[in-house]
């Protein structure tokens, strides 16, 4: 066959040409990258192997080599795992595929310096390589076939595809190194490299490189670059914080530092250890709707799956790096890992443990804390009404703002600011913390200094209903119900009041079935009226979630509309609700009452058109 040509996908050519051009300072990295790509290409060879014999055509011993050449100013970097056939080729390396490398892209801004940064946070898999080479050949051979297939690029638009030759399975990929980039043919650069990014991979890592003595006959130098030993099987006293960093880079396929390390072995009945790590950012595909975990599972020092579900509860899983059991036989298959009793006795006592961990970081280190609830909280709180078993430990650990303090409060804190007599821990949930913050609801609970936590997470309303009640409180949404803000005596004075009695009569008789009742507020200061949800009705920011998921059966609950006797616009209509002549003054204004409330709710008016043209009406009448 002769060669094809390929167009790079549009957004591989910008990424492309931003390594082509880069200034980035670690170019090194391309290096870790291909490693990376070498070792888990093994890994999946191996473990498809355990099923599938065939595909091993003999190879056991799995291994990476790095062949350089000066006089052809190439680098070489081989592997014998799975490869890939053209298909693979074409989605691999064409298009991006991988989710980390699309969020680098969504982030990449087309401004140099900025984007160059973002290649440290990200990283950018294969297509690093363009940073140091102005060619690139891969050869790959997938498992299973007998053909090879040949990619070939300069990193400009496109890439050719062609028929070629290779004895077994796996790739290797040849870097055709820029001038200004001869550095990366030096051995004990390279050696470094190595150390740095990749001692930790289990395979051997061997570097070839030809004896540069000119006395001697051309000879090869082959050298064994790497530890090799699986970093969770050495003592912690041995591992670095660099070592761990850069284990937490390969296994979790992220470039941010790791916020918390949990290493530790287990002994007893069941033995594993355990290397795992929380990021410090979000990773992309943290609200996937798969919510699968991420932890890789080993047996005795071998890969076995990073697909497994029963690792851990799908609340961790942003938790990224593996567990390796020493009890699970080496030949397990994805349906015997199913109700699997020794994972289920590893994922319960791992998930047990790092509960444990963030309790303590929480009371020790109370801003790492934060910022770790900033990225994670949102996850992490589906256990509340996911795992029954732990709830009460996960709500321990849970934060919230409130209209207390700028900074997070725990439940615990809560309890503790509650004023004598308060036997409520009260809530408002909002689309945004912003939203929360403004909603009238709001407004009599500070005025009387009564805290009220902030729920912005769309799983709030979930665990909520589940919850009745933490530390003998029970929990009460300020938007539902009738306030329990005490001064009842004010209260009644201000129901007596005939005009506002008139009033309240006028707006039910208006709105009709628009409403389901109208009453005097005790929760309202500053704004005329407020919308809430009834005792035994829905709250209003869950109704809109159910809505917005289309997962609502029948139509919305109606509200009952609160109005603010105190509040002068509710005075003047309560002036003019005894004459007649206002009639149908108060038939539109009840009407605007109700949409702002709406409107205050995040919601549109029922009818924005007829809004409108009564606003209008409104502020004609009252320039004339
Ligand atoms: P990542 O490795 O993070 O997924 P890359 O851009 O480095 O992203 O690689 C893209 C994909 O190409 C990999 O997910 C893998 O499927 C495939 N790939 C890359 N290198 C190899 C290799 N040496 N052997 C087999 N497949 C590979």
């Amino acid at each position: 066959m002769k060669s094809e040509k390929h167009g790079f996908e549009a957004e591989v050519s910008r990424l492309l040409h931003m390594m082509v051009h880069s200034v980035y300072s670690e170019r090194e990295i391309f290096l870790r990258e291909l490693i990376s790509n070498a070792s888990d290409a093994c890994d999946k060879l191996r473990y498809e192997g355990l099923t599938n014999e065939k595909l091993l055509d003999g190879t056991s011993d799995f291994a990476i080599d790095i062949r350089l050449d000066k006089d052809t100013k190439t680098l070489t970097i081989s592997d014998n795992g799975i490869g890939m056939n053209k298909k693979d080729l074409i989605s691999h390396l064409g298009t991006i595929a991988r989710s980390g490398t699309s969020a680098f892209v969504d982030n990449m801004s087309g401004d140099e310096k900025s984007d160059t940064n973002l290649i440290g946070q990200f990283g950018v898999g294969f297509y690093s390589v363009f940073m140091v080479a102005d060619k690139v050949e891969v050869i790959s051979r997938k498992a299973g076939s007998k053909k090879a297939w040949a990619w070939i690029s300069d990193g400009i638009g496109e890439y050719t595809i062609s028929d070629a030759k290779k004895d077994c399975s796996g790739t290797q990929v040849t870097l055709h190194i820029k001038d200004d980039a001869t550095e990366f043919l030096e051995v004990m650069r390279l050696k470094n490299i190595i150390k740095t990014y990749s001692d930790h991979i289990t395979l051997p890592i061997t570097l070839i490189s030809k004896n540069d003595d000119d006395k001697a006959e051309e000879k090869e130098v082959s050298e064994k670059v790497n530890d090799g030993t699986a970093l969770w099987a050495r003592s912690k006293s041995d591992i670095t914080d660099d070592q761990y960093k850069e284990f937490y880079h390969h296994v979790a396929h992220s470039f941010d530092e790791p916020a918390t390390t949990i290493h530790y072995r287990a002994e007893g009945k069941i033995e594993y250890t355990v290397l795992l790590f929380i990021p410090s950012q979000q990773p992309a595909d943290l609200f996937e709707p798969s919510r699968k975990p991420k932890v890789k599972l080993y047996v005795k020092r071998v890969f076995i799956t990073e697909d497994c579900e029963d690792l851990l509860p799908g609340y961790l899983r942003f938790m990224r790096g593996v567990i390796d059991s020493e009890d699970l036989p080496l030949n397990i298959s994805r349906e015997m890992l199913q109700n699997n009793p020794v994972m289920t006795s590893i994922s319960g006592a791992v998930t047990k443990r790092i509960l444990t961990d963030l309790e303590k970081k929480a009371k020790k280190d109370v801003k790492g804390y934060n910022d770790f609830w900033n990225n994670f909280g949102a996850v992490l709180k589906e256990g509340i009404y996911e795992d029954f078993a732990r709830r009460d430990q996960i709500l321990k650990i849970s934060r919230f703002h409130s209209t207390a303090d700028e900074e997070l409060t725990s439940l615990e804190g809560y309890v503790s600011r509650m004023g004598e007599g308060q036997d409520t821990i009260y809530y408002i949930t909002g689309d945004s913390l912003l939203a929360a913050k403004r909603s009238p609801q709001l407004e009599g609970f500070k005025a009387k200094n009564i805290e009220v936590l902030y729920l912005t997470d769309p799983v709030d309303e979930f665990w909520m209903q589940m919850v009745p009640e933490f530390d003998g409180k029970k929990f009460g949404s300020v938007t539902r119900g009738a306030a329990d803000l005490d001064d009842k005596k004010d209260d009644e004075k201000k129901a007596n009041t005939p005009e506002i009695e008139a009033l309240i009569a006028v707006i039910k008789t208006n709105l009709g079935e628009a409403v389901k009742d109208v009453r005097i507020s005790n929760r309202l200061t500053d704004s005329a009226v407020c919308l809430v949800a009834d005792d035994n009705d829905m709250d209003m920011h869950m109704e809109r979630i159910l809505k917005m998921h289309n997962k609502l059966d029948g139509g919305a609950s109606t509200r009952v509309m609160e109005i603010n006797a105190e509040n002068s616009l509710i005075k003047t209509l309560a002036a003019a609700a005894t004459k007649k002549n206002s009639v149908a003054a108060l038939k539109d204004a009840s009407q605007i009452l109700l949409d702002q409330a709406r409107i205050m709710e995040g919601d549109l008016p029922d009818d924005p058109v007829a809004f409108a043209s009564r606003l209008s009406l409104m502020m004609t009448n009252s320039f004339s």
